[in-house]
C-alpha cells in the first residue's frame, strides 16, 4: 500500500459493467473487503474526523452499509444499529420509501433503536442518486437522532446524492469519488 489512500482504495474496488442491468457501472466493494490492508484503511479513513467524539450510535444501511458500519462502530467505540429493507426487522419499526439508481424500496429501523438527541454517524458502502441515504437520515431525525455525519466509502457525484444530503444540512464524508 502506498501513502495514497484514495488510490489505494480505489484500486482494491471492482467495477461491473451493466450489473444488475444494463447502463450501471457497479462499484463492488467485495474486493475491498477482502483485502485486509485496504479493509482497515477504509474504515480508518472513514471515522478520521472523529478521534474521541462522542458518538453514540452507527447507523449501517443493508446490506453492505451493515459489515462497514460494524467496523466504524467498534472504531468509535458506538453501538450499531441496522437500517434494513422492509419486513426484515421483528418488532415496532418506523420506515420510508426510497428510491434507488436501479429500483424502488423502502427501508426501516427499529423504533427503540435510537434514544431522542443520541448522536449518531450513518454508514453505507456508496452514494449515488441519495435516495437511500437520504430516507436513511429522515428516519435517523424523525425518532430524534442527531445525524453528526453520513460516511461512505464510494461517491457517485454526478448522480448529486452527497450534494442533496449536504442541502439538508449534513455533513458528509466521502473517499473515492
Ligand atoms: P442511491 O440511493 O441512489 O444513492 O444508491 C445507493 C445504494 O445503492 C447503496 O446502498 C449502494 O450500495 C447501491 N448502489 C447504487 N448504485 C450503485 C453502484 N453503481 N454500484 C454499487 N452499488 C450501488
Amino acid at each position: 500500500m502506498s501513502s495514497n489512500p484514495t488510490a489505494d482504495l480505489r484500486a482494491a474496488i471492482r467495477s461491473i459493467p451493466d450489473y444488475p442491468r444494463p447502463g450501471v457501472m457497479f462499484r463492488d466493494i467485495t474486493t475491498l473487503l477482502g483485502n485486509a490492508r485496504a479493509f482497515r484503511r477504509a474504515v480508518d479513513e472513514l471515522v478520521q474526523p472523529w478521534p474521541g467524539a462522542k458518538i453514540d450510535k452507527v447507523a449501517g444501511i443493508e446490506a453492505r452499509g451493515f459489515i462497514l458500519g460494524g467496523a466504524v462502530a467498534h472504531q468509535l467505540s458506538a453501538g450499531f444499529v441496522p437500517i434494513r429493507k422492509k419486513g426484515k426487522l421483528p418488532r415496532d419499526t418506523v420506515s420510508l420509501p426510497y428510491s434507488l439508481e436501479y429500483g424502488l424500496d423502502a427501508i426501516e429501523m427499529h423504533r427503540d433503536a435510537i434514544d431522542t438527541g443520541e448522536r449518531v454517524i450513518l454508514v453505507d458502502d456508496l452514494i449515488a442518486t441519495g435516495g437511500t441515504a437520504t430516507a436513511a437520515v429522515d428516519l435517523l431525525r424523525r425518532i430524534g437522532a442527531e445525524v453528526v455525519a453520513a460516511v461512505f466509502v464510494v461517491d457517485l457525484p454526478d448522480l448529486g446524492g452527497a450534494e442533496k444530503l449536504r442541502a439538508k444540512g449534513v455533513t458528509v464524508r466521502t473517499l473515492v469519488s
